[in-house]
């Protein structure tokens, strides 16, 4: 396993849309291990192949509670597509490659995708509250869709010129507190 970096916007191909996968196989299995591990130690609790420079379409999370081991759910998803939504949800969110950013988005309270394995089996997932907004947020990725995009114009545009700021004035070192990352 090893540890991949993380593209961080405006990269272009954070934007671009990922294909799905033909052959689950080899190489997927190797990739999906490492988002796993590259996602625990941002760490955030989801990830999108695209974030680490491949365009296809895998994701990993792991939603779980502060007082369970990593690992126990987490989830490997391969060509996932939303069958179903319901309901509405507003979440606070960040993400790995949008520093310094959390904002409310609104989605679907319960959705239901189906996805593939990497050991090649075909998996229905039904999601609610914290799991559906980040498989959402995942599968935004693939589609080539920050949640940078899913803000207000005004919000989007003041994060633009912060960042912007930021590069001329070169950025803080050391680490700084993360929120929910997906
Ligand atoms: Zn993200």
């Amino acid at each position: 396993m090893a540890l991949r970096q993380i593209l961080q916007y405006p990269n272009p191909l954070l934007k671009q849309r990922a294909q799905p996968v033909a052959n689950i196989g080899g190489d997927v299995a190797r990739l999906v291990e490492d988002m796993a591990e590259t996602m625990y130690a941002a760490p955030g609790v989801g990830l999108a192949a695209p974030q680490v420079g491949v365009g296809h379409r895998v994701i990993v999370l792991d939603v779980r509670a502060d007082d369970e081991e990593p690992g126990k759910r987490l989830m490997k998803l391969i060509n996932p597509e939303i069958a179903e939504r319901e309901g509405e949800i507003v979440w606070e969110e960040g993400c790995l490659s949008v520093p310094d950013l959390t904002a409310p988005v609104k989605r679907a309270r319960r959705i239901l995708v189906r996805a593939w394995t990497p050991e090649e089996k075909e998996v229905e997932v039904e999601a609610e509250e914290l799991l559906a907004v980040a498989l959402q947020h995942e599968i935004d990725h693939l589609d080539g869709r920050l949640f940078l995009d899913r803000l207000s114009r005004l919000k989007r545009d003041l994060y633009r010129a912060r960042q912007r700021k930021l590069e001329r004035q070169g950025r803080p070192s050391g680490p700084s507190r993360r929120p929910l990352l997906i």
